[in-house]
């Protein structure tokens, strides 16, 4: 594991170190410092005004540190001189509570001194569209099913393979890239790690995923339903908990349905029981609410869930238990900060854990045909607001990921979405012009 990132620069003929960090919207932010000043910065930090990003700082806040943690380095294999770093943030000799890793890396601390370590695989589904935006960029990407589509991800070959020949470089396990269910949409999977590992590595996926398409003279856009009628961009998470050896997966048991443990029955009972607030967190953007719930797609079946359920191996419902030890849950979007996901995540789960939480009654039924037959499963928030107010409510969810943490992250979705309210739209003046 790197420590000293001068020798780590020396040894890699690395120019500048990229020191970054990921405020409460999922941006990432950061300073390029030459090489030469790294060592002083490895030790005191680069300094940032918190105010100026997504954080609920004021101007008059002293400097915020980003003291790189150098076992996070990573050299950007398109780009050699530079070195990416996660950064902990630091301010007056303290850690920042709201600042996301610092979050999750509580939230792993606090998991494993109940002997829990979890492990989680994240499928982080994009779109390459034009680079203003507006429309999928391979124009001969038109299937009503182009999911798989042979032909229209060997058009993206040049971008697909150069993402995943820096993935096999890093050493992360990259096993399959396909097009997805929407025109224009791509998946790429990795294999799993522990969240803290998993949450750097997503934000770094978005950061390189968006770099490589950029130098082809594409975009690429994690947006949650950037197109309407399309099937929108999922951020599944894929979860295990594994003892302190790391190598005893503690959901696996054979003798148990489906093979999920009673520890996985009860940590699956956090995720239920949580749902509606946590959406707050995976599904956290006004566009969010576009994918789930949604009308079906042009493809069939928009993928997304719509109300709080579980099953086996059964992709209609929000958690689908796809084989032994482990479960999938399908609720979160692409706008989901890589840190935040995992952080309530392991939140809940761990609180369904000292709670023996049930995960209520199964269902294998096909949910987009046979929904409305499920009267007992709670329904999920139907938009921010809705979801902001179920996380405000749940006090045990909030005292999990800090109080801190989350009063800011209230605050700062509440003005969001004051200002999505206060935006005047097109459709209100179609229908109420004439009323
Ligand atoms: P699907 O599309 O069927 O949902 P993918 O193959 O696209 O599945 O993604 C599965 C993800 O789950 C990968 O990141 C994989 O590494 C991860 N995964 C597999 N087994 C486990 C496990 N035991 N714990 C956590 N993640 C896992
Ligand atoms: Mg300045
Ligand atoms: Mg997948
Ligand atoms: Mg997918
Ligand atoms: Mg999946």
């Amino acid at each position: 594991m790197t420590k000293d990132l001068a020798e780590f620069a020396r040894a890699k003929n690395v120019k500048y170190f990229m020191i970054s960090y990921t405020d409460l919207f999922g941006g990432q932010r950061a300073k390029l410092v030459p090489a030469q000043a790294i060592a002083d910065m490895q030790k005191d930090g680069a300094g940032f005004a918190g105010f100026a990003t997504w954080l609920d700082l004021t101007p008059a806040h002293p400097d915020m540190l980003a003291v790189p943690d150098a076992s996070s380095v990573i050299q950007l294999p398109w780009k050699p001189d530079v070195a990416w770093v996660a950064a902990t943030c630091v301010m007056d000799d303290k850690l920042v509570d709201q600042a996301p890793r610092n979050t999750l890396k509580r939230v792993i601390e606090e998991a494993a001194r109940d002997g829990m370590h979890v492990k989680t695989g994240i499928e982080a589904e994009f779109f390459l569209i034009s680079p203003d935006g507006s429309a999928i960029s391979d124009q001969y990407d038109t299937a009503s099913k182009p999911c798989y589509d042979q032909q229209a991800v060997m058009r993206r070959y040049d971008v697909i393979a150069e993402i995943c020949d820096h993935m096999l470089e890093l050493g992360w396990g990259p096993y399959q890239n396909d097009h997805e269910d929407a025109n224009g949409q791509f998946e790429m999977n990795w294999t799993f790690d522990h969240a803290l590992a998993t949450a750097d590595k997503h934000s770094f996926f978005k950061f390189m995923v968006k770099s490589i398409a950029e130098k082809h003279g594409l975009r690429a856009t994690f947006m949650p339903k950037p197109f309407q009628g399309l099937t929108g961009n999922g951020c599944h998470a894929h979860i295990s908990v594994w003892d302190e050896t790391g190598k005893t997966n503690v959901f696996a048991d054979k003798s148990e349905e489906l093979g999920l443990s009673a520890k996985g029955k009860n940590f699956l009972g956090g995720i239920m029981k949580h749902a509606s607030a946590l959406a707050a967190i995976t599904n956290p953007t006004v566009n969010s609410y576009k994918r789930i719930n949604a009308p079906r797609t042009i493809s069939g079946a928009t993928w997304a869930p719509n109300t709080v359920t579980w099953t086996g191996n059964n992709r209609t419902h929000m958690v689908r238990v796809p084989g032994p030890g482990r479960f999938e849950l399908r609720l979160p979007d692409g706008a989901a900060n890589p840190y935040l996901l995992q952080a309530v995540i392991i939140a809940a789960g761990l609180d369904g854990i000292r709670s023996k939480a049930d995960p209520g009654k199964r269902y294998d039924i096909d949910m987009y045909q046979l929904g409305h037959t499920v009267t007992d499963a709670p329904k999920l928030p139907l938009n921010l607001l809705d979801a902001l107010r179920e996380f405000d409510n749940d006090k045990s969810l909030k005292t999990a990921l800090g109080e801190e943490f989350s009063s800011a992250y209230l605050k700062l979705k509440q003005q969001e979405w004051n200002s999505y309210a206060s935006h005047f739209t097109q459709w209100e003046r179609d229908h109420t012009l004439d009323i």
